[in-house]
């Protein structure tokens, strides 16, 4: 997630829809050729459509300027995607597991790789249409080729499953479920972290490189991330004897101007030096 620019919302509704259809494909391939392996990986398919919505429309949101009531920007409206993840692909957890039910046995129709291969094919292809958007298309992470990796492994899960035993193809869904639980478990951490005021790496360097190259003495430098690629934080500056408090204020104009187009919104106080008469 990164909202340096605007995304191009059509291509990556394109290829969600793309998304959608891969999923519809697989869910068949449960319904009418039994393997749950293709099921799992099919719910997935269908929590990341969801979740591509809930990101396109909460990034859209972001992007509002500020107003009476969002003094910051609206930037942090961005986190609904997240936490919309969150939510979808702890429900589908649910569902998922719920419909595994106990390992009884069932046979599998070998037609379901072919749901699991095609419905796989239409996911990379949205994939690559996705990808002609470099913004969205890159930051989204329903656009990644994970689910790919996971549609092959049901394609594998299902056909050993219909040549040797539904234990394998069981076992894929198992697997698929596993790595839908370490995708809740990483996504949880990553939101926290990014809500946690952090002062990401290298910003704070920035601003006090640019303050003190204009001779202000630092006294105190706060800055926090609203969202990857926006920041926002305060400082207490002490200019140098022989400028006016008039032309500190034009320098320091500068400054937050020039962080401002760097999507760093700098408040600076300046202090009087009591060394200074
Ligand atoms: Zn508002």
């Amino acid at each position: 997630m990164s909202l340096g620019t605007s995304m191009n919302i059509r291509i990556l509704l394109v290829a969600l829809i793309f998304i959608f259809l891969g999923g519809t494909v697989k869910l068949m391939g449960f319904i009418l050729f039994s393997s749950k392996a293709v099921l799992v990986d099919g719910i997935t398919c269908v929590a990341a459509f969801l979740s591509g919505l809930i990101v396109i429309v909460t990034t859209r949101a972001a992007l509002k300027p500020p107003d009476v009531d969002h003094h910051y920007g609206h930037w942090r409206i961005a986190y609904g995607g997240p936490l919309g993840i969150l939510i979808i692909y702890s429900a589908s957890l649910g569902v998922a597991l719920a419909s595994m039910g106990f390992p009884e046995p069932y046979s599998v129709d070998v037609r379901a790789t072919y749901s699991a291969i095609l419905g796989t094919l239409l996911y990379s292809i949205a994939i690559l249409i996705a990808r002609l958007d470099p913004i969205g298309g890159s930051t989204l992470a329903v656009f990644g080729w994970s689910e790919v990796l996971e549609g092959l492994v049901s394609a594998i899960a299902a056909y050993a499953g219909a040549s040797y035993s539904y234990i394998i193809d069981y076992f894929g869904g198992i697997l698929i479920l596993g790595y839908l639980l370490v995708a809740i478990l990483r996504e949880s951490r990553d939101l926290i972290f990014k809500i946690s005021d952090v002062a990401e790496e290298g910003i704070e360097e920035r601003i006090r490189e640019e303050l003190e190259s204009r001779k202000l003495k630092i006294i105190s430098l706060r800055v926090r991330m609203l969202v990857p690629g926006r920041y926002a934080g305060d400082a207490t500056v002490v200019a140098p004897c022989n400028l006016s408090l008039e032309a500190a204020n034009i320098i320091v104009d500068e400054i937050t101007d020039f962080l401002k187009r760097n999507n760093i919104d700098l408040t600076v106080h300046i202090d009087k030096d009591p060394k200074c008469s």
